[in-house]
């Protein structure tokens, strides 16, 4: 393991290796990445792999169109199929609050050139097979959003970098930051200590644990999210389908898999990835209400993992007025994996050119203490 780095990177999940993707693809390598499992520990890969641009603000938006853009390319780029799949993407409102909200953001998607439409139950019915029309008041569609295989993307961009010299240190657990006069000064592992005065902060769920040991007090908490999966079945689901009265999201994998998760409104912040009977029931009980033939068919297995949470529902981006050279690139909740490189091209170019970019302001850790917190609604999960 190196003993010295201009940048150390800790969390090997997809935010970290996005973002060393960029920088050295735009020359910067003298990166070293510290993950303490392997590299699908994290939430990276434990998710669903949805990738949609059906958000309500106008910054999310922009983020998933570039990185959807992105994804389409990843694949040639690093040499490994990322399974990216373009089925789109259904939501589903049940109440009025709900099909008012679906209504606005796509009028706000169609603005910003994402052809998401508001359509029909029966219309709904016609792009997913089988779909109960009970209770449903509209939904709304995107073709262009859809899912990917997570794992290869990891892989893929992790060899990049390894070629362009950054090193990956798996199974190197970060114990310490030495910070001296507000300045880093090195970061300490259970494999020894790397001498660096700047840190990227892009641990996920266990971003508040990073930010204690640089002193810092952050927002962010995580959430136990779990997710299951079914036998294989005939391919006959193309898009995503995403209930917005509970939170339910699933799809067919390309092996045939449903694969899908919700979150539990009364589950505490906690750093537990078991699994419940609890999720299970309910999920199940929801897949059968929106799509009745899923009745009878096996659940194989179901996991978990961590939504990292801010207060509003977007990340935590940028510099800190207390510690020099720390770095924030976390509280992504249920949405990281889609953004991840749209965040990390901004991040590297950011990083290198020293200049400002409207999200680092938008996101920084500083607008919660200032109030300037502008809630994402169409959060899912
Ligand atoms: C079940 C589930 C389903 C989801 N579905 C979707 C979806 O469909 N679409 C979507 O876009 N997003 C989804 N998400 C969210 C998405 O997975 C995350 O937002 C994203 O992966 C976060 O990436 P990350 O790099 O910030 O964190 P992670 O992938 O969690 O990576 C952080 C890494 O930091 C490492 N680390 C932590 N502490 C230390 C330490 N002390 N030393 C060294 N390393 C450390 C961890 O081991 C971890 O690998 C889902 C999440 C879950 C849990």
């Amino acid at each position: 393991m190196r003993d010295r780095a201009d940048l150390v990177i800790i969390g090997g999940g997809v935010l970290g290796l996005s973002l060393a993707y960029h920088l050295s693809r735009m020359g910067f390598s003298d990166i070293v990445i510290l993950e303490q499992g392997y590299l699908c520990f994290g939430a990276s890969g434990r998710n669903g792999g949805g990738i949609r641009q059906q958000w309500s603000t106008e910054e999310n938006i922009k983020l998933a169109q570039q990185s959807v853009r992105m994804f389409r390319q990843l694949a040639r780029e690093t040499g490994y199929n990322i399974w990216f799949r373009q089925g789109g993407y259904l939501f589903i409102a049940r109440d009025d609050e709900s099909a008012a909200s679906l209504e606005k953001n796509v009028a706000l998607q169609n603005r910003l050139g994402v052809p998401s439409r508001n359509i029909s139950a029966a219309e709904a019915r016609r792009v997913v097979p089988g779909l109960s029309t009970n209770g449903v008041k509209i939904c709304s569609y995107n073709h262009s959003d859809g899912v990917l295989f997570p794992w290869p993307a990891l892989w893929g961009m992790a060899r990049s970098v390894q070629e362009l010299g950054v090193e990956i240190d798996t199974f190197t657990r970060v114990t310490g930051i030495d910070v001296r006069d507000q300045q880093i000064v090195k970061v300490v592992t259970d494999r020894g200590a790397i001498a660096t005065n700047r840190v990227v902060n892009a641990a996920g769920g266990w971003s508040w644990q990073i930010a204690k040991m640089a002193g810092l007090e952050i927002p962010n908490k995580p959430y136990r999210h779990e997710i299951l999966v079914s036998e294989p079945l005939r391919p006959f689901l193309n898009p995503m389908v995403c209930d917005l009265s509970d939170g339910t999201y699933f799809s067919q994998t390309m092996r045939g898999e449903i694969c899908g998760g919700l979150s539990d409104p009364d589950e505490p912040s906690s750093m537990n990835t078991g699994s419940s009977f609890k999720f299970l029931s309910r999920m199940c009980q929801s897949m059968i209400r929106i799509l009745p033939r899923l009745s009878g068919v096996k659940i194989l297995r179901q996991w978990a993992g961590y939504y990292d949470e801010t207060p509003d529902g977007n990340p935590v981006l940028g510099r800190v007025a207390e510690v020099e050279g720390f770095i924030q690139l976390n509280g992504f909740g249920g949405h990281g994996f889609m953004l991840a490189p749209a965040i990390g091209k901004i991040a590297a170019e950011w990083l290198l050119r020293k200049s400002e970019h409207e999200i680092f302001t938008k996101y920084s850790l500083a607008r919660f203490t200032k109030g300037e917190v502008k809630k994402e609604t169409l959060v899912i999960g």
